[in-house]
């Protein structure tokens, strides 16, 4: 591991840098890793993002976007980017899986690789890690990179406090989470300060619904919604044939899980949706529960307690009744 003054004295020169972040890249890893971008860009460095996905459309707005780069779409010109890079960083994942294809690529490179992330349980790939599992988002901790670490927060630019506002406001729920500390309301104040234009943020990824995808959230919640009154749980599940008549891109069933769980009462909620490849788990928890514990053990997923996501090659119908079938053993801290 090195430590902030070697990783200090290595960006104090220009250096080809490569930045990336988790597939299906939300608020947060777009956040994050643009927020880096325009930070280390100021300082002269050679940085791309790439994303090992498409992202939502809600986050193409964010500075630096034009630059972005994704590797599922231009493989060849991000692995010669990956190669030649000098430092990595990557944001909002602690484990090379969450990159797909892209992470035996970053693993087999020599350049030095930085993790910032809040994540539990972190893969040892790293050389340098700015890691907090207590942080609302990594974007949070990108700030702290910045401004307690590096001690650049004359590096706070209006580009790069948009970005990291972006992050915090996504991966907080918009300030409600547990983790929204009055420390986390101080660094969003000063990001206010340093020019994020909080209200116009807001309307960006919030008011900026497709009409499709506003039927279809109606169509989820009046005709999907599945009450598990015993076990203070609600289920929502989605065939590939109803995304394809929704016309649903990504980004669209983002969120749907949280309405589930905004019913007084539950506990848990599930999102189970019938992607191409794979069925495609979100869960959201309230309290202690655990739904990273049901991600990691029955869905090779993981995540955070309250917020946690897995995938299996299976039929949708047999990980809906999985789903169902693991409910029991959990009973007790559902009811209680
Ligand atoms: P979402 O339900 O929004 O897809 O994911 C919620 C959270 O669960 C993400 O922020 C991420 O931390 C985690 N997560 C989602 N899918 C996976 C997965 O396949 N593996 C792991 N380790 N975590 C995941
Ligand atoms: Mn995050």
């Amino acid at each position: 591991m090195l430590d902030i003054a070697s990783l200090s004295a290595l960006l104090a020169s220009p250096k080809k840098i490569v930045i990336t972040t988790h597939h299906k890249p939300d608020g947060d890893a777009m956040g994050s890793a643009l927020g880096l971008y325009n930070y280390l860009i100021q300082k002269g460095h050679h940085a791309k993002v790439i994303t090992p996905t498409d992202y939502p459309q809600t986050f193409n707005w964010m500075p630096g976007n034009e630059e972005v780069i994704i590797y599922t779409e231009q493989t060849e010109a991000s692995n010669q980017l990956i190669n030649a890079a000098e430092i990595i960083f990557c944001t909002d994942f602690n484990n090379l899986s969450r990159i797909n294809e892209m992470g035996e690529v970053v693993r087999q490179t020599g350049a030095v690789k930085v993790m910032i992330d809040h994540h539990l349980e972190p893969e040892d790939f790293d050389d340098y890690r700015v890691w907090n599992i207590n942080a609302c988002a990594a974007a949070q901790l990108v700030y702290e990179f910045i401004v307690n670490e590096m001690q650049e927060k004359q590096f706070l630019s209006k580009d790069v406090a948009t970005c990291l506002y972006t992050g915090i406001m996504t991966d907080s729920g918009s300030f409600r989470l547990p983790l929204t500390t009055s420390t986390v309301h101080r660094i969003v104040a000063d990001l206010i300060d340093a020019g994020a234009e909080n209200s116009k943020i807001h309307q960006l990824v919030f008011d900026s619904s497709s009409e499709t995808r506003l039927r279809f959230l109606g169509y989820c919640l009046s005709n999907k919604l599945e009450m598990l009154y015993e076990y203070h749980t609600a289920l929502i599940t989605v065939t590939a044939e109803e995304l394809e008549r929704f016309d649903i891109i990504t980004g669209d069933t983002e969120g749907v899980v949280n309405f589930a769980l905004s019913i007084t009462g539950i506990k848990l909620a599930a999102f189970i949706v019938e992607r191409p490849d794979k069925v495609k788990l979100s869960l959201r928890s309230r309290g202690e529960f655990p739904a990273n514990e049901i991600c990691k053990k029955y869905f090779n997923g993981g995540g955070h307690r309250n917020a946690a996501g897995g995938a299996v090659s299976d039929t949708l119908e047999n990980v809906v009744n999985q789903f169902k079938t693991i409910l029991p053993e959990y009973k007790k801290l559902l009811i209680q």
